[in-house]
């Protein structure tokens, strides 16, 4: 069995307990505005596009075998649809101006490069956490590797959006040791807006994955002018005082993922949002903390 994997970091410390190695899995069913890894979102392989380091030698335009490269006026861009993903461009270009997103591994593959840190995993309480994209998205690869995983012993963490079939979750539950839960707008005309989808799945699966009593962190995104107000807030402590969690992780959006977008020819949609301030975040936490549930700023 072979999943896509679009990275494979190592020694993280923002995704669950202690030292981890984060596997990121391509693909994903949402469409987040402000997505930091807009690479992830499309199940397929792509070529990020660094124009920036371009310096119009031209020696792709002349090698592609596709035609797929053009230059014009010293500005390089790639016609996505003529592209086979022949990789010959990121092997070709002195400057690394391409780069290949996604990779194709067995699930033995990926167990070796999990395998390699084990050593930090003992150490510090850590583990393996999946992320993506969805990594439910390749729910059959995630199940076997998670299977592996506690087959050695190894701490387990699955970074969801929680937007996939109820069927999927009870698959893997029993190989979970922590679930990362996206809970990004408890408004649904918001999450309609900025995520295109209603939220009516995803909250129906985290009730249904408390009432199984997973061990869930909720991660909920502040984003200044959007959610970060008091009657959004305190819907979301009022939904997450009746369920099972162990804390909530406060995440200040960012804008790090936007120059990400230009690179695979997307359009960043959130610009002109800022990031709340530091005593926003801390009144916010407050609140949680006084409602009895434990949180914590950042991942
Ligand atoms: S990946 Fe291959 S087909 Fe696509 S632009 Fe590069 S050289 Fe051309
Ligand atoms: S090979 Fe690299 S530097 Fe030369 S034109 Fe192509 S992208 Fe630009």
């Amino acid at each position: 069995m072979r999943g896509t994997v679009f990275n494979i970091q190592r020694y993280s410390l923002h995704d669950g307990p202690g030292i981890r190695t984060t596997v990121f899995l391509k693909g994903c069913p949402l469409r987040c505005w402000w997505c930091h890894n807009p690479e992830s979102q499309s199940c397929r392989h792509e070529i990020m596009v660094f124009k920036e380091r371009c310096q119009a030698c031209g020696i792709c335009e002349k090698k592609c075998p596709e035609k797929a490269i053009s230059i014009e006026d010293s500005f390089i861009d790639i016609n996505n649809e003529k592209c086979n993903l022949c990789g010959l461009c990121t092997d070709l270009c002195p400057n690394n101006v391409f780069e290949y997103v996604g990779k194709d591994m067995s699930v033995q593959e990926i167990m070796k490069e999990i395998e390699k840190d084990e050593i930090f995993y003992e150490e510090s309480d850590g583990g393996v956490t999946f992320s993506g994209g969805e990594p439910m998205i390749q729910v059959d690869f995630l199940n076997e590797v998670l299977r592996l995983c506690k087959e050695r012993g190894f701490h387990t963490a699955v970074d969801v959006s929680g937007y996939g079939a109820w069927e999927n979750f009870k698959k893997v539950a029993d190989k979970v040791d922590l679930f990362l839960y996206d809970l990004k707008f408890i408004d649904d005309e918001k999450h309609k807006k900025y995520i295109e989808v209603s939220n009516e799945l995803i909250i129906d699966n985290l009730k249904k994955l408390s009432e199984i009593r997973a061990n869930i962190y909720v991660r909920m995104p502040i984003i200044k002018g959007i959610n970060d107000n008091d009657e959004d807030i305190d819907e979301s402590i009022k939904f997450l005082s009746q369920l099972n969690i162990l804390q909530v992780n406060l995440l200040p959006y960012h804008k790090i993922g936007m120059d990400k977008y230009k690179r695979i020819g997307m359009e960043y949609k959130l610009s002109g949002f800022e990031r709340p301030s530091d005593e926003k975040i801390n009144e916010i936490a407050m609140k949680f903390n006084k409602a009895g549930i434990k949180v914590k700023i950042g991942g």
